[in-house]
């Protein structure tokens, strides 16, 4: 499932169109990704003639603009990409969205769609837009919204809460095991406890996390090095990446996700 920098990743194929009028628009009508949007046929052909304008990426939303038309929303969702593709590309079975402009097509391919297309026809960002819980590098993400977060859902394991969108958008599964055995955190571990003990620890790898994931993944969906989790968290049978620890790593499921950890760095909850 795209996280916020496969996100970000996207976002960069199509904004390398910024500044094409669309000449065209395919689409599958029927597809349960038009879901949020009535009479997508007629609503999408809007888009004719309108200059591509903007881009924007926020933790898993994104949204892009188009001049004096108004603004498509997507989601990804579980196994949606975005794809910037030759002129006149054929439509597979699931390019269920395709723009075409001026030598190349912009392609939304989502197999199993779970992702979803929105559109909204005025000048100013969408309120579902603004009303999204500040980036996590931005200002706005300080410690003092993380622990009133923490204190608030006392109970919950900190792994099922670093995937609340509400307070951590476009943080996934990897990215939540990644900062958690980066900072020594186990992920059953009562969020109320971090609040007193590791909030600290938490809010700054959060951070560290996403930066390292938009630096690697999101210009050419590079490879995470062989100390990060993430290349060691996929299968049975893995490793701890720190040197001095070397440990086999535990896999188990967690409030429905496959959750990865460290049992010698990440000490037991109740230990
Ligand atoms: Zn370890």
């Amino acid at each position: 499932m795209p996280e916020l920098a496969e996100v970000e990743y996207y976002r960069r194929v199509w904004a390398e169109s910024l500044g094409l009028p669309v000449t065209g628009v395919l689409l599958h009508p029927e597809a349960r990704v038009f879901r949020g949007c009535l009479q997508p046929l007629d609503t999408l052909n809007r888009l004719n003639g309108a200059t591509f304008n903007q881009a924007l990426a926020h933790g898993k939303q994104l949204l892009f603009g188009f001049e004096a038309a108004g603004w498509l929303g997507i989601h990804l969702g579980m196994s949606g990409q975005l794809r910037c593709e030759a002129k006149d590309s054929v439509q597979d079975r699931h390019d269920h969205l395709i723009l075409r402009l001026p030598g190349r097509s912009l392609v939304f391919h989502d197999p199993r769609m779970f992702g979803r297309v929105r559109f909204d026809a005025a000048t100013d960002l969408p309120d579902w837009w603004t009303q999204q819980p500040p980036d996590l590098l931005s200002p706005g993400f300080t410690r003092e919204r993380l622990d009133a977060f923490l204190l608030k859902r006392g109970g919950t394991p900190i792994k099922a809460l670093l995937l609340d969108q509400s307070i951590f958008p476009g943080i996934g599964n990897w990215m939540a095991d990644e900062i958690l055995w980066r900072s020594r955190i186990h992920p059953a571990t009562p969020a109320r406890q971090l609040a007193a003990s590791a909030g600290e620890r938490l809010w700054r790898t959060t951070r560290e996390v996403t930066e390292d994931a938009l630096r690697v993944i999101a210009p050419d969906w590079g490879d995470a090095p062989d100390d990060w989790l993430f290349n060691h968290r996929w299968k049975d049978g893995g490793f701890c990446p720190r040197p001095r620890c070397r440990s086999p790593l535990s896999r188990a499921d967690l409030r429905g996700r496959t959750t990865c950890w460290c049992p010698k760095c990440q000490k037991s909850a109740t230990s």
